[in-house]
């Protein structure tokens, strides 16, 4: 049996919950079959978010920003060792470590404030200090229990990724021979490699990062490369629901959901996988389990290729807030061929994401969805470079959100919309856009956001969610 657990941040900031998870791991390690283990590790709950912070400090120039944040993250990282770890000899040779990559980080924002530049790869190199400050706690603690281990950087296991630093993807066929050759023989040995997640190396050698919640990424890359069984994400969630709790109070954790479920609403914003960590699993049809680490009890989310029948249409409805719709439109746009690519170059050159399109057939508007933040360079983007040629109109609608259906069951069955919107018109909801991809994996539509929780609710419960 060989598992790959990755526990996130918000499982990582207390002695007591380190001591949970240390836990969780040796219950594994102590098990008489003895599974070949590998543990992925994140940084501290906010490091992370707290170095993006500094970085912008630096680029202001700001000296005394850099000592404040080196106390701050010696602090957090030292105080943490003494309860624990009992062993005097490790839990001072833990301090020397930890003290060493703070040294090296502190030289290296020494040297980024004298030229108040970060570039994305700077950046990238600033971030990976979060997760090398957490591996080696976790490590010297399971020694403390007894545990054989060694700690290691994504990049020093072997994950290689493209240049494309802050979201750096894996190339996984030189990746997949490095990391397999070199974690393979350790594990056979019976040690547990404790990796960090989330950051990895270019072909050049330059630290790279897989993106926020990367290290949930570098785990499947990691299950894929060795042939895992299984992959346990642990943080202090119980699983993927059917809707959020803080809207629905029948609200449930789902037992299992297949692949292109899950990627679906990871995808809609259900904030608990990196978007593409499920794909190195996908084809190697490794399942993955979400699990609360301060629930044990709780059998938490499988999600995998092979799904037992389930009477479940639909399995989860999600709503994105804080977007915005955009339509654009002009009679010069009807049979011209070009007019969409224009308008999405020009998006994508100011760095807009579009979240949703459509465009009827009468071809006279194009409607687009998008994130709130992103609405001023998306109006003065088009303004600037379409407005009065192409498009002859630009008409905005704030505070809307989209409310998403999503299951694999709903595909090739009747009806589902014509339920969907039924349940929405009886609440009374009104809806502006309509999308449904052709896979039939989901259902999604805009309305007011303050309509959001009303149409969540009424969607739960015409598809019997609670139960
Ligand atoms: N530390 C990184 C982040 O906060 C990666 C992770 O937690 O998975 O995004
Ligand atoms: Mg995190």
């Amino acid at each position: 049996m060989r598992i790959v657990m990755k526990f996130g941040g918000s499982v990582l900031d207390s002695p007591s919950k380190i001591m949970t998870i240390v836990k969780i791991i040796k219950s594994y390690y102590d098990n008489e079959k003895k599974p070949e283990m590998i543990c992925v590790i994140s940084a501290m709950t906010g490091v992370t978010d707290r170095i993006i912070l500094l970085s912008e400090q630096i680029v202001r120039g700001d000296k005394k920003a850099i000592d404040n944040f080196v106390t701050e993250i010696t602090q957090n990282h030292i105080e943490i060792l003494n309860p624990v770890i009992q062993d005097p000899i490790l839990r001072s040779e833990a301090r020397e470590v930890i003290l060493d990559i703070i040294q090296e980080f502190k030289a290296i924002l020494d040297g980024l404030v004298l030229i108040s530049e970060i570039t994305p790869r700077s950046l990238d190199h600033m971030l990976s200090f979060g997760e090398r400050l957490m591996a080696p706690i976790i490590c010297y603690c399971l020694r403390d229990q007894g545990i054989d281990t060694k700690y290691f950087t994504g990049k020093e296991i072997g994950i290689i990724t493209d240049s494309n630093y802050g979201e750096a993807s894996p190339l996984m066929n030189t990746t997949k021979f490095r990391v397999s050759s070199k974690l393979v023989p350790m594990i056979a040995q019976g040690i547990v490699p404790i990796v960090t997640g989330y950051i990895a190396g270019d072909q050049y050698n330059h630290t790279t990062t897989l993106g926020r919640s990367g290290s949930d990424y570098t785990a499947t890359i990691i299950a894929s490369c060795i042939d895992a069984d299984v992959v346990y994400l642990w943080s202090n969630v119980d699983g993927l629901m059917t809707a959020d709790p803080s809207i629905v109070d029948g609200a449930r954790v789902l037992e299992e959901i297949s692949y292109n479920e899950a990627a679906e609403m990871v995808l809609f914003g259900a904030k608990y996988i990196h978007p593409r960590a499920l794909e190195p699993v996908l084809d190697s049809n490794i399942p993955l389990k979400i699990r609360n680490a301060f629930n044990l009890d709780h059998p938490g989310t499988t999600i995998t290729k092979n799904l037992k029948i389930s009477s479940n249409i639909v399995k989860s409805i999600i709503a994105i807030r804080n977007t915005a719709l955009l339509d654009v439109g002009g009679g010069g746009m009807v049979g011209a061929p070009g007019t969409a690519a224009s308008i999405f170059e020009t998006l994508a050159n100011n760095k807009v994401n579009i979240m949703m399109i459509s465009q009827g057939p009468s071809e006279s508007s194009i409607s687009i969805v998008l994130r709130h933040d992103d609405l001023g360079k998306a109006i003065a983007s088009l303004e600037l470079k379409l407005l009065g040629r192409i498009i002859k109109h630009l008409n905005v609608l704030e505070n809307v959100s989209i409310v998403t259906v999503v299951g694999s069951g709903m595909r090739g069955i009747k009806g589902i919309a014509g339920r969907v919107f039924t349940a929405i018109a009886k609440s009374n909801v009104n809806v502006i856009m309509i999308v449904q991809g052709s896979s039939e994996l989901n259902l999604a539509f805009v309305i007011n956001d303050s309509d959001c929780n009303k149409a969540v609710r009424a969607l739960h419960k015409e598809f019997d969610l609670d139960h």
